[in-house]
């Protein structure tokens, strides 16, 4: 008998070699259907694997991240047979799962695949599939696995073989195909039920250019139908929702090539939107107790020599700017926090001023390689809602909570609800590997963990991820779509109050190191707004939204009451505009929709006469008429409404 440990903690005896399908099966009938993966003593095993030894084992269904890894991984073995079935001259090199489906890297020789392929490869996988082939394991010897490959003339397969171990190296069969593969896998290819081919494109082989350049093929599978075409749909409004595009259509930003690459540049009502969020941010801050400060775009070479950032970025990034002067360089900052050190080392401190809390919208300037800029979310030149926290070790544990109370504020009025966070800590097998003393990092942990348990955040703790200098808190937000996107972190960092030689004098009069804590809620304005537009599809909230509402007076008789309505809502701060042009009213209200504005007033002879406005919401319609005074206050109490308390 073996003992298998679960998941839960629980022990179970089984027969030796029982597979997971026989545990699931002791569990429940239903688990074992549904079970597609395993991984057994942190090792990913097939669900048909024999256990022969004692060990933990979890059990994983399509629900989870390892079970759709082994389901997709899968499927490109079934998309490798696809394609020698219907080009037996291609050669496979590498096929694994990604994060939304799989790929595989095909020699197609002369011959070349674009979409028209995409169908018969796509029906081949399912004529397959359906034969609920299994997938089976099997070591073979170096020598043999070499001589497999080299009849096949697959000089890929060969390289990649020649660098694996004798003893170590595994083919999985299925059907009357074979492929070299380390195992994780589906019972049997009957549970693959729809299938997409979603694009090819160019990949260098092991991704070096000077290498042979094959074709990459992208697919997706899943065991329902209904499930390829929910994804198909949420791919749809994702591109509907593409940031780039509704930049453009609603006026918020650009780039031009004469500027440069990855350099945005914010048009007006861009430019009022951004500073409408920043404002919001600087009035919760005060109320936290930051001050604003301001520094320049460039440094001297020196300042980020001392703290390490030359060495991060120097080489990989924009070359220092020289001057007339021989020996002077300067370099674009790429990071704010050494000015803030310099900043905090202006005067000195004793324990009874700290926490300082220096904050700045700090423009960064990174280079990043033209194939990696993408709209707004990788650029080269951003703004960071920035902040430093300089405190004393007893510190953290207040100063990390108001942290998190300050980005949960910036989540509600933004309407991001689904979020998670991730605590991570020091790797405890390499206790060197991290600098500043083990006293202060356990505080520091316990510190970010107290707080994330007192604010009730969905945590999880990761060890071995914290920065060599740190640990952190990371927010992950998930969007109205359900992408994941990495927001917010709040940084203990214990190595450049070192570099920069900080301190303050402690109530023992000594000079003690303050901590530093490095946070920044949106983490970019450009990268923040890219996501308020993919999460919201350009429906903003009323109070950040370029124009709230639009004037359609029905003709041009109307246009002196248009006026006074206008003059009477930006009175009460309301920002109104006003289509004059000379079209009906339905095309008004049609284009006024599409511009995503929320508020429409219709002004006609009625109106005029009882000196009142018909309003429609966005999206909704009709919602009667009402005084200006009454539809002010409509409006104010909508943004009271949205905007959380802080
Ligand atoms: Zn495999
Ligand atoms: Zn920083």
């Amino acid at each position: 008998m073996i003992k298998i440990t679960l998941p839960d903690g629980s022990i179970k005896e089984f027969a030796k070699n029982s597979t997971p399908i026989d545990v699931a099966k002791s569990i429940s009938e239903g688990l074992a259907r549904n079970v597609i993966s395993a991984s057994f003593n942190n090792v990913t095993v097939e669900s048909t694997t024999e256990l022969g030894e004692d060990g933990s084992l979890i059990l994983y269904t399509w629900n989870t991240d390892e079970g759709k890894k082994a389901f997709w991984h899968s499927s490109a073995h079934v998309l490798a047979q696809a394609i020698l079935s219907l080009y037996p001259e291609a050669k496979l090199t590498i096929g694994p799962a990604i994060e939304n489906g799989f790929y595989y890297d095909v020699d197609f020789g002369d011959t070349s695949i674009s979409e028209s392929n995409f169908k018969q490869l796509e029906d081949k996988m399912i004529e397959f599939a359906r034969q609920k082939f299994e997938f089976k394991i099997r070591s073979v010897s170096k020598a043999d696995a070499l001589s497999y490959y080299k009849e096949q003339n697959n000089e890929f397969k060969v390289e990649l073989i020649e660098n694996l171990i004798d003893g170590d190296i595994t083919f999985c069969d299925h059907a009357d195909f074979t492929d070299l593969c380390r195992g994780g896998h589906i019972p049997n290819t009957g549970i693959i039920k729809a299938v997409k081919i979603m694009s090819v494109a160019g990949a260098y082989w092991r991704g070096d250019e000077k290498n042979k350049q094959l074709t990459r093929v992208y697919g997706i599978s899943f065991p329902k139908q209904k499930e390829l075409t929910e994804y198909l749909a949420l791919i749809e409004e994702a591109k509907k929702r593409d940031h780039r595009k509704l930049g453009k259509e609603l006026e918020l930003f650009t780039f031009s090539q004469k500027v440069g690459q990855g350099l945005p540049l914010w048009l007006p009502k861009g430019a009022a939107l951004r500073e409408r969020l920043e404002n919001f941010l600087k009035k919760a801050q005060k109320k936290a107790g930051y001050e604003m400060v301001i520094t320049p775009h460039i440094g001297q070479k020196e300042l980020y020599v001392t703290s390490g950032h030359y060495a991060k970025y120097g080489e990989d990034s924009f070359q220092p700017i020289r001057t007339p002067k021989e020996d002077e360089e300067f370099l674009l900052k790429p990071m704010n926090c050494p000015h803030h050190c310099e900043i905090y080392n202006a005067k000195p401190y004793s324990y009874k001023e700290l926490p300082k809390r220096f904050a700045e919208f700090g423009t960064v300037y990174r280079y990043e390689q033209s194939g990696e800029l993408h709209g707004l979310t990788r650029v080269r030149g951003f703004t960071q809602d920035d902040a430093h926290i300089f405190c004393t070790p007893d510190q953290l544990d207040a100063e990390f909570k108001s942290v998190i109370d300050l980005v949960l504020y910036v989540f509600g009025s933004l309407g991001f609800e689904n979020f998670s966070t991730q605590v991570s800590v020091r790797d405890p097998e390499n206790p060197d590997k991290y600098i500043g003393d083990v006293e202060n990092w356990e505080k520091a942990e316990q510190a970010i963990i107290n707080a994330a348990e007192d604010k009730g955040l969905d945590y999880v703790i990761v060890e071995g991820e914290a920065a060599f200098y740190g640990p952190k808190l990371d927010f992950m937000v998930k969007d109205a779509l359900g992408r994941q996107w990495q927001l917010g972190t709040i940084q203990v960092d214990y190595n450049l109050p070192e570099r920069f030689d900080l301190s303050y004098k402690g109530s023992d009069n000594q000079l003690h190191r303050p901590v530093m804590i490095h946070r920044a809620p949106f983490g970019s304005m450009e990268r923040f707004v890219a996501l308020l537009l993919e999460h919201s599809g350009g429906n903003f909230p009323l109070w950040l939204t370029p124009e709230q509402v639009i004037l359609l007076p029905i003709s041009e008789k109307y246009e002196n009451y248009t006026k006074k309505v206008l003059i009477s809502l930006e009175n009460s701060e309301i920002r109104a505009l006003v289509d004059d042009r000379n079209e009906k009213t339905g095309r008004k209200i049609r284009d006024a929709e599409l511009s995503k504005i929320p508020y429409m007033i219709i002004i006609g002879e009625k109106e005029e006469q009882e000196n009142l406005i018909s309003v429609r919401r966005h999206g909704e319609g009709d919602l009667g008429t009402f005084t200006i005074e009454e539809f002010a206050s409509l409006i104010n109490k909508e943004i009271e409404s949205t905007l959380v308390q802080f």
